[in-house]
């Protein structure tokens, strides 16, 4: 490779990192095509025109600068910085994520020691540590396809190495959603497979745990992982697939509210039995968990997931009841109080959401006649909404707040349980989409 010299710019290399700054992806890809341009090029202090997009937070710029060759792993700046350094100091996890899928190396350390990760997280960009922390490359999973040292067989077939990785690298670890995941893949939900994934996951805890820049967001989550595959290995023991069982006994209810009782002590469980008592990570987990009673905010899983992946429980984000899964839509048109992603997962949680659905339904309408005179009070009073920008306008109604748009379909359109058969897997709720007009129940009966 050619050596690059640190601040010997040529006039339109010094156009591009003005482009960058301030430019179009368009004028930035029309300089790279001129043959005075090096895509990795150093200015005075050694910085790429990758690293200055990476600072600046332009995630097309970076795109179109990776697709024409930019070095990733450059390590020419003054202070030792990469690009996924500038990146995650900077807060730009999108970017954090390309420059991870571009191959950026995570242990690389600055001038005075630290990884990307670490200098995310002195200066409290915590979402970009959660990213660099979860970021799993295939290779890694690869090297146990391979037989190591004197093993005759690989620890892993390499068949199952595809479907192991996406779940690895899933940002939903619901319990639910996992066993699905599971489920839907012939070549894992097979107890055999799932005993050499597990391994494999156990391992690699082991090694985030061991290795000099540990890693316990990414141990914490294999662990996890791995009990859930042992619970899989549990339910197909006879040569039979239970898994359906399974995600049956995780969703199951308490008589009294609903509540999925077995859920939450898989998840405890799983957590307690974390090998390496001194991690931080855990004993923060612990901290947050032990003192809640079991039924009460916040659950297991929602601490973990918020540990792991950095997700919160945001309010304009809804999760499916069923699987976890964000941006689920579709609300049981009987309570309202409950959201899907579709009826699948809807027809999956009926058995045991059958039982409080007329409770909830009550509970909604209190809530609904609350809010309404809560509202009428606010006009009266002159209040504003303190978050709203439109001091002039009526209370906006936001298009998210399902609350809102239901409330003017309550009385006009009841809105009857479709007819089905109750055992057998068909749900007597219909389906509605939030964002959906005052249309009736959607019929989920075929
Ligand atoms: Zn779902
Ligand atoms: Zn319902």
């Amino acid at each position: 490779m050619v050596h690059i010299m640190k601040g010997e710019l040529t006039q339109e290399e010094k156009e591009l990192l003005e482009v960058i700054r301030k430019g179009t992806v368009q004028e930035a890809g029309t300089l790279l095509a001129n043959k005075n341009v090096r895509v990795n090029c150093l200015d005075e202090n050694g910085m790429t025109p990758l690293m200055h997009a990476a600072y600046k937070g332009k995630l097309d710029m970076c795109k179109l600068l990776l697709r024409h060759g930019a070095d990733v792993n450059c390590h020419q700046h003054e202070h030792g910085y990469t690009a996924l350094m500038f990146a995650a100091l900077s807060g730009y996890k999108d970017i954090v994520w390309v420059m991870l899928e571009a191959g950026a190396e995570t242990d690389v350390v600055n001038s005075v020691g630290r990884t990307a990760a670490q200098m995310a997280a002195f200066v409290g960009q915590h979402d970009c540590v959660t990213v660099i922390n979860n970021f799993f490359p295939r290779e890694r999973l690869d090297y146990y396809t391979k037989p190591q040292g004197l093993d005759k067989e690989s620890k892993l077939p390499p068949k199952l190495a595809g479907p192991l990785h996406k779940i690895i690298t899933t940002t939903n670890l619901h319990p639910v959603k996992i066993v699905m995941l599971v489920n839907e893949n012939p070549l894992l939900a097979e107890a055999a497979a799932l005993s050499k994934c597990y391994k494999v996951m156990d391992l690699i805890c082991e090694k985030c745990m061991k290795q000099r820049d540990m890693n316990e967001v990414l141990a914490m989550k294999t662990h996890y992982i791995s009990c859930i595959f042992q619970k899989c290995i549990n339910f197909l023991k006879d040569g039979e697939n239970k898994l359906d069982t399974l995600i049956k006994s995780l969703l199951k209810g308490r008589a009294t509210d609903g509540f999925p009782t077995y859920q939450e002590k898989i998840v405890r469980e799983s957590i307690r039995k974390f090998p390496y008592c001194e991690a931080t990570l855990l004993q923060q987990l612990v901290r947050s968990i032990a003192p809640v009673e079991i039924g009460s905010d916040p659950t297991a899983f929602s601490v973990l997931n918020q540990a792991i992946t950095g997700q919160v429980g945001f309010i304009d984000v809804e999760f499916c009841t069923t699987c976890g899964e964000k941006g689920a839509s579709k609300r049981c048109s009987v309570c309202k109080m409950v959201i899907y992603c579709d009826q699948t997962c809807q027809k999956i949680h009926w058995f045991t959401h059958k039982k409080i659905c007329k409770n909830l339904k009550d509970i909604y309408e209190k809530q609904q006649l609350k809010a309404a005179k809560e509202k009428r009070k606010e006009e009266n009073d002159g209040k504003l909404d303190v978050n709203s920008n439109c001091i002039n306008e009526e209370q906006p109604e936001a298009e998210t707040d399902p609350s809102q748009e239901d409330a003017d379909q309550e009385d006009s359109s009841p809105k009857d349980p479709v007819e089905g058969d109750e055992e057998s897997h068909k749900s007597d709720a219909g389906l509605e989409g939030v964002q959906d007009g005052p249309a009736g129940p959607q019929a989920s009966e075929e």
